[in-house]
């Protein structure tokens, strides 16, 4: 079942753990039983700490990873492969006893909840973003007694996807609520619980010489560059990775000929961490202010933080459609990301919206999956690259509107259909639907700045050759700007730019110095 690269890097994890295990297993004769068995089997055959007995547990095939005295109550039901094999062997290690790479405040937090919790999260196996979910809440569930989380993988568990109206994923329960939808994290989590966190401390961290606000390609970069300067350099992280964790597979990353998304914020996180930079994380600014000495940002905890220079890297996010029903029925049948949902929409009629590269790239990859979709264009033409239009005609199961213009998402309880108007004819018509991913492109992230820098029409912020804006000492780099093409390695690049802008201004500013 587990290929031999995997083997040998899951062996070395599995001499990492710190006391014995128990998998406490229920299973019964169907197809995905027997390859949990196959999978628990491999797994302890490989580590004299792993034991494992039968027991009866809520869904079949699930099981419970466990320390010897005490049930943590992590469950995994279905099979946890693809994305959530990492979340698997995380849970070995932590339940195990090896600490977690999270923050004493953090885990004080989770510890201190005195109610009990019982969380659900419904996954796919190929979605990117479920696999920090379900790790931030196995870490709640293994930290706190009172607490417990189940990983349902919903291929497995396709009765309670379909009883349940799940149509995105993650998709939380707590206490058989509807919790949450799409990614989150474990500090929104906590956010979410009413867990408050006292950012107070931030105030008292003196002025930085360079402040960068986000963790994106872009930011990680100007950080790392500021570093290595030997300036004094903060980052403001809501989480590393930005965009990139809404990608997949990666080939334009020069000298890297293949990764993808999830790693590659992984590796930027620890490119950050290796230098002597003071991540501020899971915090977001809300506001600057710049008086004759430093700027102030003022972050959403109501903390501020004080700087000689600023680099504002906080990227793009995706485009809404803006029509009615599109934000009634999100996660209920409107969807953004293919690879996270594209799994549950499984032999239905969805459609795609729009006809750049992003949107003929998600039909691509959703008409292997869905029994037919339909690509709506606002343009005359599609606009994405020739070889991706190629590809899409060679497929049997998509159809293209061009020149049509979405008014209306329809549904009850979840969405039915949409309304289009062709623009040849002014004619309006109809398409039913269980599914619409939006892929009409990206607007930046600057809403937040309420116009304290010079900003173009869409909201860009507009830089010169050396990413300065229209204040001084505050730069900005990567897709938040009006660069005009938005790639990763471009915002690395700005961000680079930015920072040794932002190295050279402390030097020529005298009183700076
Ligand atoms: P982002 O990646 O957007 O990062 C910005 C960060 O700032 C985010 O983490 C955000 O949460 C944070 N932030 C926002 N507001 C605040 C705030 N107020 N306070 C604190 N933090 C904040 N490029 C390629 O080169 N190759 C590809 O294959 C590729 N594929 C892509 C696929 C998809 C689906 C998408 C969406 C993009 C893709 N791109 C690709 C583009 C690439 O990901 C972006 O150009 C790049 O990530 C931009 O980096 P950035 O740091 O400027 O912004």
């Amino acid at each position: 079942m587990l290929d031999k690269n995997i083997k040998e890097q899951l062996s070395t994890y599995l001499n990492m753990l710190e006391n014995d295990i128990l998998i406490k297993k229920n299973l019964g004769t169907d197809k995905y039983s027997l390859e949990v068995a196959e999978l628990i089997d491999e797994i302890s055959s490989m580590s004299s700490k792993i034991h494992v007995e039968n027991a009866t547990l809520k869904r079949t095939p699930s099981f419970s990873v466990n320390s010897m005295n005490e049930d943590t109550g992590v469950i995994f039901a279905g099979v946890p492969l693809g994305h959530e094999f990492s979340s698997l062997v995380l849970a070995l290690l932590q339940v195990s006893g090896r600490p977690p790479k999270v923050d004493e405040s953090i885990i004080n937090r989770i510890k201190s909840i005195d109610r009990e919790l019982n969380f659900e999260t419904y996954i796919s196996l190929s979605c990117h973003n479920c696999p920090d979910v379900v790790q931030a809440l196995n870490l709640m569930s293994i930290l706190n007694p009172k607490i417990t989380h189940s990983m349902i993988d919903g291929e497995s568990f396709k009765d309670e996807i379909e009883s349940r109206d799940i149509m995105a994923v993650p998709t939380i329960f707590l206490n058989g609520e509807n919790f949450d939808s799409g990614r989150i994290s474990l500090e929104e989590i906590l956010l979410k619980l009413g867990e408050k966190k006292d950012s107070s401390s931030l105030n008292d961290k003196g002025i930085f010489d360079v402040l960068v606000i986000g963790g994106g390609p872009s930011g990680s970069s100007a950080a790392i560059y500021s570093a290595r300067k030997g300036l004094k350099t903060g980052i403001v992280v809501e989480r590393f990775g930005g965009q990139v964790m809404d990608t997949m597979a990666i080939e334009n990353f020069i000298s890297v000929p293949y990764t993808e998304g999830p790693k590659l914020s992984r590796n930027l996180e620890e490119h950050v961490k290796s230098y002597n930079v003071d991540i501020i994380s899971s915090e977001s600014a809300k506001s600057i202010t710049k008086n004759n000495d430093y700027i102030e940002v003022t972050l959403e905890s109501n903390a501020t933080l004080k700087s000689k220079t600023l680099i504002i890297s906080t990227g793009a996010k995706w485009r809404e459609l803006g029509v009615p029903g599109e934000k009634e029925f999100k996660n209920k049948g409107v969807a953004y990301c293919p690879h996270c949902d594209g799994p549950i929409y499984k032999e239905k009629d969805i459609a795609v919206i729009g006809g750049g590269n992003s949107g003929i790239e998600a039909a691509i990859d959703l008409a292997n999956i869905v029994k037919h979709v339909t690509v709506l264009e606002f343009l005359p033409e599609l606009k994405a690259d020739a070889i991706l239009q190629e590809k899409l005609n060679s497929l049997s199961n998509v159809t293209v509107l061009k020149n049509v213009q979405v008014k209306e998402i329809t549904g009850t309880n979840k969405v039915n259909g949409l309304v289009y108007v062709d623009r040849n004819t002014n004619e309006e018509k109809s398409i039913a639907l269980e599914g619409i991913f939006v892929q009409i492109g990206l607007v930046p992230n600057t809403k937040w700045l309420n116009n304290t820098l010079e900003m173009n029409k869409i909201g860009e912020i507009i830089v010169d050759k050396k990413c300065a804006t229209s204040l001084d000492g505050v730069f900005a780099a990567g897709d938040c700007t009006d660069s005009p093409y938005k790639q990763i390695i471009i915002a690395m690049g700005s961000g680079a730019t930015a920072s040794l802008s932002a190295f050279d201004y402390l030097i020529r500013n005298k009183k700076n110095r």
